[in-house]
C-alpha cells in the first residue's frame, strides 16, 4: 500500500472509517497540542538519537529472533519468534512507555497518569518514570489489585503511585474513569499514556509508530537468518500494540500472511471470551470508533481472557481498518489450546512465554501443522513468569 504511514492516519486521526477522538472539548485542545508536540518533536534529531539510544542500552534492543527447532520438528513448518520477552521489563510495552515518557519529558510534563488492568502497562510506566525522573500516578481496581498483587508491589517499588479504584465492578473500566478524571484536574502538567493503540487521536498513531522498532527489527534480522521473508507473521491482538508493530513491517508485502489472534476464551458465548473482531460490530468506545463488544444497551460488554492482557472489548482502529481491508486475518484461540502452547513452548524450547503471547503461538502451531513447508515469525511480546503460578493452580502440570 503505497504511502501507508502517510495515509493512516488522516489528520484527524482516521483509519478510513476507524479511529478519530470522540472526547469532550476540554480534552480536544489537549489532544491537539500532543499531536502537534508529537509531529514536530518525534522528528527532532535530538529526540530520535535520545531513543536509539535508550531502546540500545537500556531496554536491550534489538531483541533477538529464534528459529525454535524443537517445535518445528514436532509440529512442521518453520517456527521463529521475535523475542520481545527478553526487551527490559519482559514484554513489549516498555517500547511506547518510554516513547510516550520521552515526549512527555520534550512537553515539560511532570507526571504521567495511566489506569492498569493486570499491571503490565502500570509496570512499565512507572519504569519508563523512574528512569526520566517523572511523577507516576497508576489508577488499579481493588479487585485486580488482589489478583495482580505482585505487579502492584513492583509498580510501588519503583516510585509510582497506584491509585486504587473502588467503585462499580472495581475493574478495568472503572480504573479509566478514575484515571481520566485525574488526568482532567491537571492537563497542563500531567499526561495521559495510553498503554495500547487504542483511545482517541493521536495516541493509535503514536503507540504503533513506537512500535515499529520490532518490525523493522525483525524483518532484518528473519532476511539475515533466511535469506527470505518470513510467509506468515503471526501476533496477539487486545488493544493491538505489539501486532502493530511487527505487522507494520510486512503490509506492503503481498507474500506475507499476517495473522492477529484474539481470545476465544472459555466459549463463543457473549462475556465469555474477548474476540473482538470475529463477534464485533463498529461502535464508538473509548473515545475512538473500533470494532465492539457491546451488550443490548450499547455498553462495552463483559469480556474474559485467561491473558489479562487481551481482555479489552475493543481494539485498535488501524486494525479494524485492516480487517475490512483484509491485509489482515483475524483469529482466535482458546484457553485451552493457549495453555497447551504455554507449555509446549516451555518444554521443548526453554521459553516460558506469557499467557498473551501464548495465544498466538497456540494458533501459530496450527498453521505450522496445516503447512509443513512454511515459515512462521511470532511476535512473542511478553515472558510468562508473571502468569507461572496462576497457571499451575488453575490448570495444573501437564502429564
Ligand atoms: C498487554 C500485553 C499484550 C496485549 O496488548 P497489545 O496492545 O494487544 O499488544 C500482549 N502481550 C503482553 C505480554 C502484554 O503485556
Amino acid at each position: 500500500m503505497k504511502n501507508y504511514f502517510k495515509k493512516y492516519p488522516n489528520k484527524e486521526g482516521f483509519f478510513e472509517e476507524y479511529g478519530g477522538a470522540f472526547i469532550p472539548p476540554v480534552l480536544e485542545a489537549e489532544m491537539q497540542k500532543i499531536t502537534d508536540a508529537y509531529h514536530t518533536i518525534s522528528k527532532s534529531h535530538n529526540f530520535i538519537q535520545e531513543l536509539r539510544s535508550i531502546r540500545k542500552h537500556y531496554q536491550g534492543r534489538p531483541t533477538p529472533v529464534y528459529y525454535c527447532a524443537r517445535l518445528s520438528e514436532k509440529y512442521g513448518g518453520r517456527i521463529y519468534l521475535k523475542r520481545e520477552d527478553l526487551n527490559h521489563t519482559g514484554a513489549h510495552k516498555l517500547n511506547h512507555c518510554m516513547g510516550e515518557a520521552l515526549l512527555a519529558k520534550h512537553l515539560g510534563k511532570k507526571k504521567l497518569i495511566a489506569e492498569t488492568g493486570a499491571g503490565q502497562h502500570g509496570v512499565a510506566l512507572a519504569t519508563a518514570a523512574a528512569y526520566f525522573g517523572l511523577e507516576c500516578e497508576i489508577h488499579m481496581g481493588e479487585v485486580d489489585m488482589k489478583k495482580e498483587h505482585p505487579n502492584v508491589v513492583r509498580m510501588k517499588i519503583l516510585g509510582a503511585t497506584v491509585v486504587p479504584v473502588s467503585h462499580g465492578l472495581k475493574t478495568l473500566k472503572e480504573a479509566v474513569d478514575s484515571a481520566f478524571g485525574a488526568y482532567l484536574e491537571d492537563p497542563v502538567n500531567s499526561i495521559y499514556c495510553i498503554g495500547s493503540v487504542v483511545g482517541p487521536h493521536p495516541f493509535p498513531m503514536m503507540v504503533r509508530d513506537f512500535q515499529r522498532v520490532v518490525g523493522i527489527e525483525a524483518k532484518e534480522q528473519f532476511f539475515e537468518m533466511t535469506g527470505e521473508l518470513p510467509d506468515n507473521v503471526v501476533a496477539c491482538v487486545g488493544g493491538g500494540s505489539n501486532a502493530m508493530g511487527i505487522f507494520s513491517a510486512f503490509l506492503d508485502d503481498e507474500e506475507c500472511n499476517l495473522y492477529g489472534v484474539e481470545p476465544a476464551g472459555r466459549s463463543f458465548e457473549l462475556g465469555e471470551h474477548a474476540a473482538t473482531m470475529k463477534f464485533g460490530t463498529p461502535g464508538i468506545i473509548h473515545g475512538f470508533k473500533c470494532y465492539t463488544l457491546q451488550d443490548e444497551n450499547g455498553e462495552p460488554a463483559p469480556v474474559y481472557s485467561v491473558a489479562s492482557g487481551l481482555d479489552y472489548p475493543g481494539v485498535g482502529p488501524e486494525h479494524s481498518m485492516l480487517k475490512d481491508l483484509n491485509k489482515v486475518n483475524y483469529e482466535c484461540a482458546n484457553d485451552k489450546e493457549t495453555i497447551d502452547a504455554f507449555y509446549e513452548l516451555s518444554r521443548l524450547e526453554g521459553i516460558i512465554p506469557a499467557l498473551e503471547s501464548s495465544h498466538a503461538v497456540a494458533f501459530a502451531l496450527k498453521l505450522a501443522k496445516e503447512n509443513p513447508q512454511k515459515s512462521i515469525l511470532i511476535n512473542l511480546s511478553g515472558r510468562g513468569d508473571k502468569d507461572i503460578d496462576f497457571v499451575v493452580d488453575t490448570f495444573g502440570l501437564p502429564k
